[in-house]
């Protein structure tokens, strides 16, 4: 049994070791390539387990900078980045060892188990996508499109960020912000020559309060004109990255880049994605017209797309009003935590023992994670927000479930961080209940990494699962935070010791589902532009047709014709979702199947639990989602349980 590495980082001497290591690491490869006989165990082990360890070297590093940021690690971190950029470049983009791969790929089919065949398929396709194996020329002519897309990108977000910078409404006259948050208004305040005014903008909490809770539509309009017209310079920008992604597919062999971008995903192909997309469109379309119409009558006027959020909120209200603060007192942060560990402990076995030790941090804690009576993993968890901590909540692996050379099992750890309220010796930290959410969560994330029982690091855990897949068991997870039963394991008055009440769970599930077909809807057809438009080339004009016959379909309130939101998309034009925005609701299918046959079945009696613990907890990216759901489920993934989840009928 190998011993959990102890986290530790020395920042003065950080990069001179990492130098170190690099150059050991580079000698490493090639003495390995000069190996006569090159079998698995004898070149693709040692050298994934050189980036296993590489990975325990930098992992702390990169920790400290998200959870304990000063000066010191920011420097440091900058200052590593390009040195190890650098070399994963080199090495991922080393031939020799594409070409070894490929030999031994052949040579041991009859021998090698599915673990080491998929990790030779997987980083065989790793380098084929870069188009490191090509000629020349291709390289040549592939590099100079990832330069001008990355220039591309980077002008989209730029103009971006500066439309949204550019813009402010100035409210002068008090009764325009009346409605609003206190805490809204205060950060909109400001004085000229003894005047208070309001200032809104484009940034998303100014302009996502005043859409939501600003009571002049005529000011709602003109904020919603203002977002939703950004960057018309984009258009241009869009036709030229269609133009080079879709060039780049072709020299890699594909039809276009939607089949590019597919061929690593779970998802087979853009028919089977559409199908999915169409189908859960289908299937809202009934449930967000009533819901358009609910809403419609409660509102004084004919709805504009500028007065959605802002009837929607009141129609909430009245509904259902969650008051956070009568919630919180039942979800005090430790009992939270102990609850969880407790339902995982009903649901898949699972123990967890404190570890005395002392970590980065005094609200940082160490748990050693058991199933049965074995010792599996180790968590840490970091919950509460503090000034040196990076907003938002997020689980990081550390060390992966595998053999190593030697044949020793080697244990897993992950980091799960979040930035929940602060507790003192005095005042507990109480969580609303999407912290509960989150937590659950980022626990999903955890356990898929943890529980992993594959030997080959590269396919173990979180590593190797398909990018479209990966939010699969943490959302399974995270829809338990709304069950009664689980709910009532630890939801209890900090105080009185009460436990929550069914109204008061009712009335969480019923306000996550508030209008929820017609939120469904605003995703599938974000999804399947994204899909539509990534199929081709197209122009300005085109790629606006595009948009507009999908908003044939999604869009139960006319859009206005200055509408240009493609100019905005980000996510596809300036980040990694290009063809790949699908992967939310794919996700949330898988999750939402698995869930209700563990509740149908009865959460704590569910053979399904046990075996999605086996099957798919167990084999991490060993093998295809596609292929694990099979296993799991003996059919295909059914979406009516995500239209279940949402509460549409
Ligand atoms: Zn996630």
């Amino acid at each position: 049994m190998s011993e959990f590495i102890k986290f530790k980082c020395d920042l003065d001497n950080f990069i001179q070791e990492l130098q170190t290591k690099l150059v050991t690491n580079t000698k490493t490869v090639e003495e390995l390539l000069q190996n006569k006989s090159k079998t698995y165990s004898s070149f693709v082990k040692p050298l994934q387990m050189m980036e296993e360890k590489l990975e325990h070297f930098f992992t702390p590093l990169s920790h400290l900078n998200a959870v304990n940021n000063s000066k010191e690690t920011q420097e440091v971190y900058t200052q590593s980045l390009p040195i190890i950029t650098e070399y994963s470049t080199k090495l991922s983009q080393n031939i020799e060892i594409y070409k070894v791969y490929k030999e031994i790929q052949i040579n041991e089919e009859s021998s090698l188990n599915y673990e080491q065949k998929r990790v030779l398929s997987l980083n065989i396709e790793h380098f084929e996508l870069s188009g490191a194996h090509l000629d020349r020329d291709v390289k040549k002519r592939l590099e100079e499109i990832n330069i001008r897309k990355s220039e591309l990108t980077n002008n989209f977000s730029q103009n971006l960020l500066n439309a949204t910078n550019d813009y402010e409404y100035i409210i002068t006259d008090k009764k325009d912000v009346d409605g609003l948050p206190s805490s809204e208004v205060e950060n909109a305040k400001f004085t000229v020559d003894g005047i208070t005014k309001y200032k809104f903008t484009l940034q998303m909490p100014s302009y996502i309060a005043y859409m939501t809770y600003g009571k002049n539509e005529k000011i709602r309009e003109s904020l919603y004109k203002a977002y939703v017209s950004r960057a018309p310079e984009n258009a241009k920008i869009i036709e030229e990255i269609l133009t080079l992604k879709n060039e780049m597919s072709e020299l890699l062999g594909f039809k276009n880049y939607v089949e590019y971008s597919l061929s690593s995903k779970m998802a087979k192909n853009e028919d089977e994605v559409l199908d999915f997309l169409q189908n859960l469109l289908k299937n809202s379309k009934i449930q967000a017209q009533k819901e358009l119409n609910e809403l419609q009558k409660s509102a004084p006027k004919d709805l504009r797309s500028f007065d959605t959020a802002f009837y929607s909120e009141l129609l909430k209200k009245a509904q259902y009003d969650i008051e956070e603060e009568q919630y919180r007192p039942y979800f005090e942060q430790k009992n939270v935590v102990t609850g969880m560990f407790t339902f995982l402990n009903k649901l898949f076995g699972m123990k967890f023992v404190k570890v005395e030790e002392v970590l980065w941090h005094e609200k940082a804690f160490s748990y050693d994670v058991y199933v049965g009576d074995t010792l599996r993993a180790r968590i840490y968890l970091d919950l509460e927000a503090r000034e040196s901590k990076r907003g938002g909540a997020w689980m990081h692996n550390y060390q992966t479930h595998c053999l190593n050379e030697k044949g020793e099992e080697q244990l897993a750890s992950a980091f799960i961080v979040c930035n929940f309220p602060s507790s003192s010796d005095t005042n507990p930290s109480l969580l609303r209940h999407d912290d509960v959410v989150t937590l659950f969560h980022e626990m999903g994330h955890a356990i898929h990494h943890l529980l992993s029982t594959v030997n080959e690091n590269e396919v173990s855990g979180v590593n190797g699962v398909e990018w479209d897949a990966v939010e699969f068991p943490s959302q399974f997870l995270e829809n338990f935070a709304y069950e009664p039963q689980v709910l009532k394991i630890f939801a209890s008055h900090y105080k009185t010791n009460e436990t929550i009440s069914d109204e008061m769970i009712d009335k969480l599930v019923r306000s996550k589902n508030f209008l929820s077909a017609m939120g469904m809807l605003r995703q599938l057809e974000f999804s399947i532009f994204d899909l539509r438009v990534h199929n081709g080339v197209y122009t300005e004009s085109e790629v606006q047709n595009i948009l507009n016959t999908i908003r044939e379909e999604t869009s139960l309130i006319q859009t206005p014709q200055y509408n240009k939101f493609q100019n905005g998309f980000a996510h596809i034009f300036a980040g990694g979702y290009a063809a790949g925005y699908y992967s939310y609701k794919w996700a949330e299918v898988l999750s939402a199947d698995v869930f209700y046959s563990v509740i149908d079945e009865g959460i704590f009696e569910s053979k399904t639990a046990q075996d999605y613990l086996n099957i798919i907890l167990n084999s991490g990216g060993s093998k295809s989602m596609q292929e694990l759901f099979k296993e799991l489920m003996n059919r295909n993934p059914d979406t009516t349980k995500l239209l279940r989840l949402n509460g549409i009928k």
